[in-house]
C-alpha cells in the first residue's frame, strides 16, 4: 500500500483513475474520450456538468461566470493585471511566498503591484495581518494557501476593492464564501483534478474596466462567451475532474470534506508538536491544512527518516528545497489512514532513535 503526501500533480480517488481508464477505451460507443470531437454533444454534457459541479460545491452565487481554461495559475498571474488593471494603475498585493510573488512579478506589464504586506523576512513563515489596502487600487490579490511553506489564510480582509485570490491548493477543500471574492482561480492539479485545467470564477460585473485590448486566448471574457470552448479545451482533464468532483459530491461535498481535513490535519499537528525529534516550521495559527511542513530537531535525521518513510510505502514527504525537511500534502483524496501510516512511522522512527 503506497500513501501518496505528494503536493501536486497529487492523489485523486482510485474511483476516479478507474472510471477515467474506462473512458480511454471507451466513452462513447466504443470511441476514446481522447478522440472524440470536444464539440459532440456528449462532451459539451461533460462540460456542462463540470461548470454546474463548481457552482453547486462552492455555491457560486448568480452574476457570476465558472470558466475552464489552460496554462494553469502561472497564467492567471498575468491574466488577471491584464483583464483587471487600467494602463499604470496600481493593484495591491499580499506577499506570502513564492506564488504570490510570482503573481507578483506579472504585474509589471500593466502597473505597479503594492505589496502591501510581506512574510518574506521570515521565509513566509506566517501569514501578514496587520495592512490597509489603499481604497483606488485596482484590485487586491491574495493566496488562499501557501503551498510550498504550509501556511494559509483563514481569514480575507474586507475591503471595497476588488477581491482576487489564487486557491489552486486549497480550493475545495473548505467552505468559502464566494459572494466576498471578485475573481477566484486555481490550476486543477490538486483537489479539482488533473494537470492540464485551470478554473476561474469571475464575477462577471468586473470585466471590461481595463481599456486595454486584450489578446482573444486570454481574455476572461470571450472563454465566458464561448462557453469555455473558444478553442479545443484540455478534453482529458476536464473530463476527469468532472468524475472528480462527483466523488466530492457524493462525499457530501465541502463541507464533510473539510472535517475530514480538520481531522486529519489535527491529527498530524498533534503528532509534529508531541514527538520529540520533529518540529513544525510555521506560526500556529496560520498552519495548512492541505500542506504540512515540519523538520527534524536534529537535521542529520532527516534523510534517514525519508528513506524510512519511503520504504514504508509513504511518498512524497520531501520538503520543498526552500523549506527542507518535510512535507506532508493531504489533499481531499488522501484517506485519513494515510495520516495515520505516518503518524505511526514518526512514532517508530522516534523509539528507535531517542
Ligand atoms: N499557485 C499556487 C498556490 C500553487 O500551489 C501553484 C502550483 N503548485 C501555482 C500557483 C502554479 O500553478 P501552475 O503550475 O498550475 O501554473
Amino acid at each position: 500500500m503506497r500513501h501518496n503526501f505528494g503536493a501536486g500533480p497529487c492523489i485523486l480517488p482510485q474511483e476516479v483513475f478507474k472510471q477515467a481508464s474506462q473512458a480511454v477505451l471507451d466513452f462513447k460507443d466504443g470511441l476514446s474520450i481522447l478522440e472524440i470531437s470536444h464539440r459532440t454533444p456528449e462532451f459539451e454534457a461533460v462540460v456542462d456538468e463540470t461548470v454546474k459541479l463548481v457552482k453547486e460545491l462552492m455555491n457560486v452565487p448568480s452574476g457570476y461566470s465558472v470558466v475552464l481554461l489552460q496554462g494553469g495559475a502561472s497564467l492567471q498571474f498575468a491574466m488577471v493585471p491584464m483583464n483587471l488593471l487600467p494602463q499604470g494603475g496600481t493593484a495591491a498585493y499580499l506577499e506570502t511566498g513564492v506564488w504570490a510573488n510570482k503573481a507578483i512579478k506579472e504585474v509589471k506589464t500593466f502597473g505597479t503591484a503594492n505589496i502591501v504586506a510581506s512574510s518574506k523576512a521570515d521565509n513566509f513563515t506566517f501569514v501578514p495581518k496587520d495592512y490597509t489596502i489603499p481604497e483606488d487600487s485596482a484590485y487586491f490579490h491574495c493566496t488562499s494557501n501557501n503551498t510550498i511553506y504550509g501556511t494559509e489564510l483563514f481569514s480575507f480582509p474586507e475591503t471595497s476593492v476588488p477581491l482576487v485570490c489564487d486557491m489552486s491548493s486549497d480550493i475545495m477543500s473548505r467552505v468559502i464564501d464566494v459572494s466576498k471574492f471578485d475573481l477566484i482561480y486555481a490550476g486543477a492539479q490538486k483537489n479539482i483534478g488533473p494537470a492540464g485545467l485551470t478554473i476561474a470564477i469571475v464575477k462577471d460585473e468586473i470585466l471590461g474596466k481595463s481599456g486595454r485590448s486584450i489578446p482573444s486566448m486570454l481574455d476572461y471574457k470571450v472563454h465566458i462567451d464561448g462557453g469555455s470552448m473558444y478553442n479545443t479545451p484540455p478534453v482529458f482533464s476536464i473530463y476527469v475532474a468532472m468524475l472528480n468532483l462527483r466523488w466530492l459530491k457524493s462525499k457530501g461535498g465541502v463541507a464533510e470534506i473539510e472535517k475530514e481535513n480538520i481531522a486529519k490535519a489535527k491529527a498530524l499537528y498533534a503528532e509534529i508538536d508531541r514527538n520529540p525529534l520533529f518540529k513544525g516550521t510555521c506560526a500556529v495559527e496560520d498552519r495548512s491544512r492541505m500542506n504540512i511542513c515540519f523538520v527534524m530537531e536534529n537535521p542529520e535525521l532527516e534523510k534517514p527518516f525519508l528513506k524510512f518513510a519511503e520504504e514504508n510505502g509513504v511518498e512524497g514527504i520531501k520538503g520543498h528545497r526552500s523549506v527542507g525537511g518535510f512535507r506532508a500534502s493531504m489533499y481531499n483524496a488522501l484517506p485519513i489512514t494515510s495520516v495515520h501510516a505516518l503518524i505511526e512511522l514518526m512514532q517508530i522512527f522516534a523509539e528507535k532513535h531517542q
